[in-house]
C-alpha cells in the first residue's frame, strides 16, 4: 500500500543489511528446516516468522447481508456508508472504500482511519440536522517506515507543490519519532509519555529498537 518508490528504498537499505527480499513468492510448505515456495525455490530457516496477509473478522462477512469484499471489508459508498444500507457506516480497517480512476486506494493505515473518523463526525452533525453527507477525500500526508537503529525512510507531501518528496536518515527518524510521541500523548497524555519515554530508556537493551505495537 505504500508509494512504489518507498518501497524500493527500503528494499535497497534491506539488502545492505544482507537481507534477501523475495517479492511475489508464495511460501507453500514450512518444515523445521526450510520454506518452500511456490515457484519451487528452498529457503534454509532455522526459525520461521510467518506475518503475511490481513483480512477481517469473519463476523463482518454475514452481518446483516452488508456487502463485503474477499478479505471481509465492508463495502462502503463515497460518504462512508455501506453499499446496501445507508444508516450503517464502517471505517477504517473493516471498510473497502471505493477507488475511483488513477486515484490511490485508501490504504488500511492509521492515517486514513484517522481522517476517515473525523470526517465521519461531521457527517454525523450534518445527518442529524437533516443535510446531506459530503463524500470523504483521502489525503495521503505521506508515509515513513522504520527500520529501527538502522535507518528510516519515507516519503512527505509537499502542501503547496502535491508533490511527494522522499525523507531519509536523521531527520525521517526525527520525525517517525515525534509522530510516535504524539501518537501516545493522544491515548496516553503528557504523563504517558514521559513514564513511557524513562521506562523504554531503562529497557533499552533488552527491547527490539522497532515499534512492534
Ligand atoms: C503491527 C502493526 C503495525 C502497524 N503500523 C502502522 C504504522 O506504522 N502506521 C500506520 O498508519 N498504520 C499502521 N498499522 C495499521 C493501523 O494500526 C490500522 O490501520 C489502524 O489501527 C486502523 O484503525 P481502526 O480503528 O480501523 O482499527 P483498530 O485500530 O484495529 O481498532 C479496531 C478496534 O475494534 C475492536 N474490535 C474488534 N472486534 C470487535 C468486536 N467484535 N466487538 C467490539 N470491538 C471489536 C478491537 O479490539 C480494536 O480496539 C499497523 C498495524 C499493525 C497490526
Amino acid at each position: 500500500m505504500l508509494p512504489e518508490r518507498i518501497a524500493k528504498a527500503v528494499t535497497v537499505a534491506l539488502e545492505n543489511l544482507g537481507v534477501c527480499v523475495a517479492c511475489s513468492e508464495q511460501a507453500i510448505e514450512i518444515t523445521a528446516g526450510e520454506v518452500k515456495t511456490q515457484s519451487g525455490k528452498i529457503y534454509p530457516a532455522d526459525l520461521a516468522v510467518w506475518t503475511a496477509g490481513i483480512k477481517g473478522a469473519d463476523l463482518l462477512r454475514n452481518l446483516d447481508g452488508l456487502e463485503t469484499n474477499h478479505i471481509n471489508q465492508l463495502v462502503v459508498q463515497p460518504t462512508l456508508q455501506t453499499t446496501r444500507d445507508p444508516d450503517i457506516f464502517a471505517l477504517g480497517d473493516c471498510s473497502a472504500f471505493p477507488s475511483k480512476g488513477k486515484q490511490p486506494p485508501v490504504p488500511p493505515a492509521a492515517q486514513a482511519a484517522h481522517q476517515e473518523a473525523s470526517h465521519l463526525l461531521g457527517s454525523m452533525a450534518l445527518r442529524m440536522r437533516g443535510r446531506p453527507i459530503p463524500p470523504f477525500r483521502y489525503r495521503d500526508f505521506g508515509s515513513l517506515v522504520s527500520l529501527g537503529e538502522y535507518s528510516t525512510i519515507g516519503s512527505l507531501m509537499g502542501f503547496l507543490s502535491g508533490k511527494s518528496y522522499r525523507v531519509e536518515g536523521w531527520f525521517a527518524r526525527l520525525m517517525y519519532l515525534s509522530l510516535y510521541k504524539m501518537h501516545l500523548y493522544a491515548l496516553h497524555g503528557p504523563i504517558g509519555v514521559v513514564l513511557d519515554t524513562l521506562a523504554r530508556l531503562l529497557k533499552r537493551g533488552t527491547e527490539p529498537s522497532v515499534k512492534l505495537h
